[in-house]
């Protein structure tokens, strides 16, 4: 009997283990495979560093899997690819809050910003919009060596204050990823300064959805509204045409990039570093972040790029 009983209290004692690693487990594992749940509700209003400080994660900068076998499917030919660097700025201007780290590393100063664009213009470099490259890409615009693209996510304020006085200076040209949304809010560019900017024709709109969504794995009907309706409300409020999408968080899946072809888009701009752009990965051109260059070597930089 006492030996039953040690051994039934020792079986019992294996059970609770078990239930208790197997709990702790269960924790683990949701906490680690749960998706990130951005934006859920689409009227959430979200703080510049949440919106930011997404771009770290680095998970969804990564073409998905199953994304390469499906363009393998669609396209037997590799298409023809051009070197065309597009850059990717967030914030140019001087951070008043030295605090703000994730500012800071997102910011490129604008005498650096300055220096970029005259490093540019001295080596004859053109400035193109993003609308245009897939016209390069098709051959209706011929291509040049000198081409690059500069484009500019979010739409903040330090645009007009700071990046569009230099563009009309040095007469380069600009791509802006706006998020309806935010238009008109602190920190971002009002529909009077979008006006001026738009007619200066330096400048080239882009959608960048409804409210700074996430759309990789995102419900269907929610990614359709976020990428049509994003185009539909620029197009009305500033009587354009919204021709390219650059996809929040550099997130998206094989339903989104359908749907940016499918709503009249001619491209749209990813997060995946790379440098050669071709009709293959028109729905997610390669960008590389403005910084990963110092902006002495802006032009070495873009000459000597390899794509991994
Ligand atoms: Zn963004």
């Amino acid at each position: 009997m006492v030996s039953l009983g040690l051994k039934n209290k020792k079986y019992l004692e294996k059970i609770f283990l078990g239930i208790f690693f197997g709990f702790v487990f269960a924790i683990i594992f949701t906490v680690f495979t749960s998706k990130p749940s951005f934006h859920k509700n689409t009227k959430k209003i979200v703080s510049e560093k949440e919106l930011i400080s997404q771009y770290y994660e680095k998970a969804v900068f990564e073409k998905p899997k199953n994304l390469q076998t499906l363009n393998r499917m669609y396209s037997t030919v590799e298409k023809k690819s051009y070197r065309i660097p597009i850059v990717m700025y967030h914030y140019v201007e001087y951070v008043k809050d030295q605090g703000d780290t994730i500012r800071k590393s997102l910011d490129i100063i604008p005498s650096v910003f300055e220096k970029e664009l005259k490093m540019l213009n001295d080596n004859q470099y053109k400035t193109i919009f993003v609308k245009e490259v897939p016209k390069i890409l098709s051959g209706d615009t011929p291509y040049s060596s000198r081409s690059a693209v500069l484009t500019f996510d979010d739409g903040y304020e330090d645009f007009y204050t700071d990046v569009f006085p230099l563009l009309k200076k040095y007469k380069v040209k600009a791509t802006v990823y706006i998020v309806d949304d935010f238009i008109g809010r602190k920190g971002f560019l009002n529909e009077k300064e979008i006006k001026e900017i738009i007619d200066s024709n330096l400048v080239e709109i882009g959608s960048h959805t409804l409210d700074h969504f996430y759309l990789k794995k995102s419900p269907k009907s929610i990614a359709t509204k976020q990428i049509i309706d994003s185009k539909k409300i620029l197009e009305n409020k500033f009587n354009i045409k919204i021709e390219t999408f650059a996809y929040p968080f550099g997130a998206f899946d094989q339903y989104s990039l359908d749907t940016v072809r499918s709503a009249g888009y001619t491209a749209a701009v990813s997060v995946i570093p790379g440098i050669w752009q071709s009709g293959n990965n028109l729905f997610y051109l390669s960008r590389f972040r403005a910084g990963s260059f110092s902006y002495d070597n802006i032009i070495k930089f873009f000459e000597n790029y390899k794509n991994k």
